[in-house]
């Protein structure tokens, strides 16, 4: 069979017995290597959006290979009723990460799940207060998860009628006024849970007085903050924790995605007294804290801080934002650059976010239309320098291509 035949035998596969929740690029790839993804045909892929802000170590990197070579040789699950090491050292590692003495930490197998957690946590430490403090807060444009509860707490109402009625518990209010989140949060919320730079809503920055805000208003009715670092955390927007570069201190943080750079997990950080809100059999995942998982996070802790990937992720940050500021001046459609750390999107003025997805694909550079006037991207933290100007050559073709094809001239 050639390949042309192979990806069509793949798609019909895809279409006979998957669930069709995903738009799926006609793609498919068979190997990584750093940031490169391999297609079926051997083909190169510069992969400039790392699983979606998943694998910032690079595709198969040496040192989580062989941490879940060797633990997967050696126990790969016991259940949460027994000890087992890996857990043990994620929990450390976390704790130490964030910088609080206090931290505890639960462990389950995604970002929504994380959330979920974060959730309960805090109705749980509301419901000491009040038995009405369960109402959570949410800024528009957020994203927080798929489940019923993550779905509400996710800003962006076109999300929401299909899988109407929801549990009505979430009150959300504009991302940048302040006013009305202060005015949001009262005797009844148990928690304002915010992003601090949303990453689906588009790479979106808060600004400083909201955050600060939240936290205010928090403090003013008993409520926790609560930071979803499922996208922005693990240094994908500089610090460990994207909160650590902000004016802001939540009571608890959620990550995921990058944590075990491809495997599924997800976190929950808590310290304070919202680390004492949950006793046994509040909360649990059977997966969460996997021996496998946990190892392979505990390699991604061990290798960023010990290879100083968080400073070269600096320089290479510094020098994506540059480049796609040129652009935003000299190529068509470009008007901006936003975000933060590697976590940075183009922004565009007109909808075609998806035709130049398209043309960066058709150049062997894979990025994401993020909104349909914005295309992220979010390399892995050990990009090279030679690939980010790869990239940005590519980025800039592709942009003049779809000029072209729309009428509107090249760079
Ligand atoms: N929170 C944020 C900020 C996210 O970006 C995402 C996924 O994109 C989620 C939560 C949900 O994570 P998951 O898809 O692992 O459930």
């Amino acid at each position: 069979m050639d390949a042309a035949a192979h990806l069509e035998a793949l798609r019909a596969r895809d279409a006979a017995h998957v669930l069709p929740t995903y738009g799926r690029a006609p793609l498919a790839f068979v190997r990584g290597e750093g940031a490169a993804l391999f297609d079926v045909e051997g083909r190169a892929y510069l992969d400039l959006l790392s699983g979606l802000a998943v694998t910032s170590l690079g595709h198969a990197h040496p040192a989580v290979t062989r941490a879940i070579a060797q633990q997967a040789a050696t126990l790969v699950h016991t259940s949460n009723l027994f000890l087992t090491e890996p857990m043990l050292g994620l929990a450390e590692r976390l704790a130490a990460t964030s910088g609080w003495d206090d931290a505890k930490v639960f462990l389950c197998n995604s970002g929504a799940e994380s959330n979920e957690a974060a959730i309960k946590l805090a109705r749980r430490h509301g419901k000491r207060q009040h038995p009405d403090k369960v109402r959570v807060v949410t800024l528009e444009g957020s994203f927080h998860g798929r489940t019923l509860a993550t779905l509400e707490a996710t800003g962006q109402a076109g999300k929401h009628p299909p899988f109407a009625p929801l549990a009505g518990f979430v009150d959300t209010v504009p991302h940048d006024d302040v006013e009305a989140l202060a005015a949001a949060v009262g005797p009844d919320t148990c928690a304002v849970l915010l992003e601090i730079v949303q990453g689906e809503g588009g790479v979106r920055p808060l600004p400083d007085d909201v955050l600060l805000a939240a936290r205010a208003a928090c403090d003013a009715h008993g409520a926790l903050l609560l930071v979803d670092d499922v996208q922005a955390g693990v240094g994908r927007t500089g610090p460990w924790w994207s909160w650590q570069d902000s004016p802001i201190v939540p009571d608890a943080f959620t990550s995921a995605k990058a944590l075990a750079n491809g495997l599924p997990i997800g976190a929950l950080v808590a310290h304070g007294a919202a680390a004492a809100a949950f006793v046994p059999g509040d909360h649990a995942s059977t997966f969460g804290g996997n021996p496998v998982v946990c190892a392979a996070a505990n390699a991604v802790i061990d290798t960023i801080d010990q290879e100083g990937i968080l400073a070269a992720a600096g320089e290479r940050s510094q020098q994506l934002f540059d480049g796609l500021r040129t652009l935003a001046d000299e190529a068509p459609f470009a008007n901006g650059v936003r975000g933060r750390g590697l976590l940075l999107a183009l922004t565009l003025d007109a909808p075609v976010a998806a035709d130049v997805e398209r043309a960066c694909r058709e150049r062997f550079l894979i990025v994401n239309a993020v909104q349909p006037d914005a295309v992220r991207l979010a390399p892995p933290l050990t990009v090279r320098a030679d690939e980010v100007e790869l990239a940005l050559s590519a980025l800039r073709d592709a942009l003049g291509a779809v000029a072209d094809a729309q009428g509107q001239g090249t760079v």
